[in-house]
């Protein structure tokens, strides 16, 4: 059976720009302004995005809090959302001083925060002089956060608006976890049982590649999955790659649970090492070894996220070849239409192919799904905010330095 869905359906990094598109919207724009409450300077640290362990660390051995203390001092933070150390309540006075002397509370700074008729919400959100993108997309039964792992990406996908940004820096886990904080906090969504929360997912599909900022990507999964915490559930958070081969096991085995989203979007290397240039790197055949040794690891289906190109891999024969190379391991193909952007060098498949391509994956056996575009009116989709402010400079992938 194949669906249209608008599960996951926010196409990631890539620009959605038809004017006619913007004509018809009806969204309404709001622009705020949110910072922490609590004084920043520059002698205090943002103690969102400490791992739990060091903030033991540093309170136990450097002012004597009792661990139970620390414990209370992670739940004001990220299960009641408080943003000021005077309101943690059950802690002593002296204790509050220590904090608001050594430490502050910083989710980041909303620049712009963008409502579309459908609901979907897209915030850009200041970190240290740079702007990442954020959505949340509210469905029936879940809310998704979609957030970015770096400023721009070094990869270069043809089809992708980011890839003709040059990567500025990496995001820090504390700009990684602030994302969700900010979207918590912007929905009044803290302190609520899991079943009442409107953020329910998270998925690592905006701006960036996520494994290739593994160190600071896998420090804000733990202190996202942290169950006394902001405790998002492994299993409703979604990490996305083009295919850094070498860490997708590591990310199985560090994360047990999580989910996978492979970005193939061809079926054979030729192409693929067009329009994804990281397969020259890691061809297909590694990339499904990786699959398949992430699967070992993990009995959730890995979604296969393919981009429809008209001309370039939307063929009966590709998805022929598509589901043979990905039969050995359990999927859920995600087809998705393509959003153009200035300039783009590619046309979205046409209706009618994105039907016969998914009804041969259909025929194979395999579960697919059709991504359902949302947030059009407000170009919901990652990279398009940073376009002004962001040089324009196509790279090419360098060497492999996933962990820096
Ligand atoms: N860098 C990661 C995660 C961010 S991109 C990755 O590539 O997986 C999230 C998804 O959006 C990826 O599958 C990506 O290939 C897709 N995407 C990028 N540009 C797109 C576009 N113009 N149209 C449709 N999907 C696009
Ligand atoms: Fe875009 Fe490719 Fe980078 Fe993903 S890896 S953000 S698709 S350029």
């Amino acid at each position: 059976m194949i669906r249209y869905c608008s599960r996951l359906l926010y196409s990631g990094c890539s620009s959605f720009s038809t004017t006619a598109a913007v004509a018809a919207s009806t969204t309404t724009t709001a622009t705020a302004t949110e910072t922490a409450t609590d004084t920043k300077t520059k002698d205090t640290k943002n103690m969102v995005g400490i791992s739990k362990e060091e903030l033991n660390r540093q309170l136990t051995e450097n002012h004597q809090f009792q661990p139970y203390r620390v414990n209370q001092v992670w739940s004001w933070l990220y299960n009641k959302g408080q943003r000021t150390f005077d309101n943690f309540s059950n802690l002593s006075n002296v204790q509050r001083d220590t904090l608001n002397k050594h430490y502050h509370i910083d989710y980041g700074t909303v620049e712009k925060d963008q409502l579309s008729v459908d609901g979907t919400r897209k915030m850009l959100i200041g970190y240290a002089g740079q702007e990442v993108e954020s959505v949340f997309i509210p469905e029936a039964r879940r809310g998704t956060l979609c957030v970015s792992s770096q400023v721009g990406c070094t990869f270069g996908c043809t089809f992708c608006f980011t890839g003709t940004q040059k990567l500025v820096r990496n995001l820090t886990a504390g700009e990684i976890v602030g994302q969700v904080m900010m979207a918590r906090s912007l929905m009044n969504d803290f302190g609520h049982t899991t079943e009442k929360r409107l953020l329910s997912n998270v998925v690592f599909m905006g701006q960036g590649e996520p494994l290739y900022n593994y160190r600071n990507v896998s420090a804000a999964l733990r202190i996202l999955t942290d169950p006394s915490g902001l405790s998002l559930s492994k299993s409703r958070i979604t990490v996305s790659t083009s295919g850094v081969v070498p860490l997708i096991s590591r990310l199985g085995q560090d994360f047990p649970g999580i989910g996978l989203a492979i970005s193939l979007h061809a079926s054979n290397n030729k192409t693929r090492s067009e329009i994804v240039p990281i397969n020259q790197q890691w061809p297909i055949e590694e990339l499904m070894q990786a699959c398949r040794d992430f699967s070992t690891l993990n009995t959730n289906k890995i979604t296969i996220e393919y981009v429809m190109l008209r001309g370039v891999n939307d063929s009966d024969e590709d998805a022929i070849q598509l589901a043979k190379l990905i039969s050995t391991f359990p999927s859920l193909v995600n087809l998705i239409p393509f959003n153009s952007w200035p300039g783009a060098p590619y046309q979205c498949s046409t209706t009618e192919q994105i039907k016969r391509f998914a009804a041969v994956l259909d025929r194979a056996g395999l579960k697919v799904t059709v991504r359902q575009p949302r947030g059009r009116d407000i170009l919901a989709a990652c990279g398009q905010l940073k376009t002004e402010s962001v040089k324009i400079k196509k790279t090419l992938p360098g060497p492999p330095s996933p962990l820096d």
